[in-house]
């Protein structure tokens, strides 16, 4: 099953996908070819659906996951995020926390992700191996920050440059792991050091992920240190940041005006329902946004957010839209099961040039569900009813196997060489 579109659900009872030997998806079949000479992966009655994409969290706040709900986010912060993040200073701590990290986020099905390091170089490098090493990919970025973040986390300018460019250098080599400017957000950074990243960005092609509207003492303090700017969005504009697959967290407060610059330059929208909801920062317009044409994507934005499980995540953004269902009288449709995996899926893959749900001509990404796990149901179930009742309560011991990038990374299947029976899953 696969989602092509925001209102289309695909499924193939008993269907194939055809992989070259590179692992790319060259045909969707709607049964295995009968004598196909090639190797099977027969997943039995099993679920197969494209995999998870986390377009927005943060490595470093892993270990406080659950930890600091009660406060908003400028005091969250302080209290207790920039404390967490400087512990990557030690490479060993990094090491073990990031290894683990990356399995929890392998085993549970996202196999690509946009995600934020800390400002630390060499724990950024440690996070980039795990994930190769685990079979996620995607893009990862050294944090830059020199202002407002406290004694315990914080580089100069001429640090911060240094170190970016550092980072580069080393991260050249990794294959499926590639970096991403990240300013953290505008009150993080000097101007200096804004108009420095988006000369950066401009001159090797790189993009860029930060945050944007996401709680009203933020958008003070950003309204504070700009005057200029009328809003928070011409901020990173005005620095070449705001383009073309720039991703931004979160969007909470922006209005018609915001959500037209989002649209016209194709800059990404991470919406994490649980964290807005968590730090009680709002709940965003994702409705109104896919009606007018802007790209939404799904975060997990642990640790605000407390769920890294991108299915959990895809739930609460249903959940999150039938508040503002609610509170319009039923005037604002909320998300179905299909639109928020959509999301949570096929939205972020775009963001790697696949589109289509499982998208032929692309390394093939996708999760094998066993929903044998789940209680036995009072009748069978149709592939709809699987669907949904597995995007609600899978976990690790529901998906038995992950492809990433064309590779099996997770579980396995009774492997048939040579000739399919044409009657395989
Ligand atoms: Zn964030």
């Amino acid at each position: 099953m696969y989602s092509p579109t925001l209102s289309e659900l695909k499924t193939l009872p008993h269907g194939a996908l055809v992989l070259d030997e590179g692992g790319v998806l060259r045909d969707v079949l709607p049964h295995a070819p009968a004598g196909a000479d090639a190797e099977v992966h027969d997943y039995g009655d099993a679920l197969v659906m494209p995999s998870f994409v986390d377009m927005h969290l943060h490595a470093p706040q892993y270990p406080m996951l659950g930890m600091g709900m009660d406060l908003p986010l400028m005091d969250w912060l302080n209290t207790y995020t920039f404390r967490t993040e400087a512990r990557f200073a030690d490479a060993d701590y990094a090491r073990r926390t990031y290894r683990r990290l990356a399995r929890e986020l392998i085993t549970g099905g996202t196999t690509r992700v946009c995600m934020f390091s800390s400002l630390h170089t060499d724990a950024t490098l440690i996070l980039m191996e795990e994930l190769e090493r685990a079979g996620v990919t995607g893009y990862v970025g050294k944090v830059n920050m020199d202002r407002n973040s406290g004694d315990a986390l914080r580089e100069t300018t001429e640090q911060s440059k240094r170190e970016t460019l550092r980072w580069l250098d080393a991260c050249a080599d990794f294959r499926h792991i590639r970096p991403i400017l990240t300013p953290r957000f505008t009150p993080s950074c000097t101007d200096d050091l804004m108009a420095w990243l988006g000369a950066l960005a401009e001159e090797r092609g790189l993009y860029v992920q930060s945050h944007l509207s996401e709680n009203g003492g933020e958008i003070a303090l950003v309204k504070e240190l700009h005057p200029d700017c009328s809003q928070y969005w011409e901020t990173y504009a005005k620095y070449g940041l705001w383009k073309d697959h720039t991703v931004m967290a979160h969007c909470v407060h922006s209005d018609a005006r915001e959500r037209e610059a989002l649209r016209r330059h194709n800059v990404v929208v991470a919406h994490c329902a649980g964290s807005n909801i968590n730090i009680c920062s709002g709940v965003a317009p994702v409705r109104t946004m896919l009606d007018e044409g802007v790209w939404v994507t799904l975060g997990s934005d642990i640790a605000g957010g407390a769920q890294l499980a991108m299915n959990r995540v895809i739930t609460m953004s249903i959940r999150a839209s039938k508040i503002l269902h609610m509170k319009t009288d039923g005037e604002t449709a909320f998300l179905t099961v299909n639109e928020a995996y959509y999301l949570g899926s096929t939205a972020g893959h775009r963001y790697f040039g696949a589109d289509g749900g499982f998208a032929v001509g692309q390394p093939l990404h996708a999760i094998v569900v066993d929903d044998s796990v789940f209680a036995e149901p009072v009748r069978p179930l149709d592939l709809r009813e699987r669907f949904e009742r597995s995007i609600y309560l899978m976990d690790p011991g529901a998906i038995c196997a992950v492809w990433s990038d064309g590779r099996q990374v997770v579980g396995g299947a009774p492997v048939v060489p040579g000739k399919g029976d044409g009657n395989n899953n």
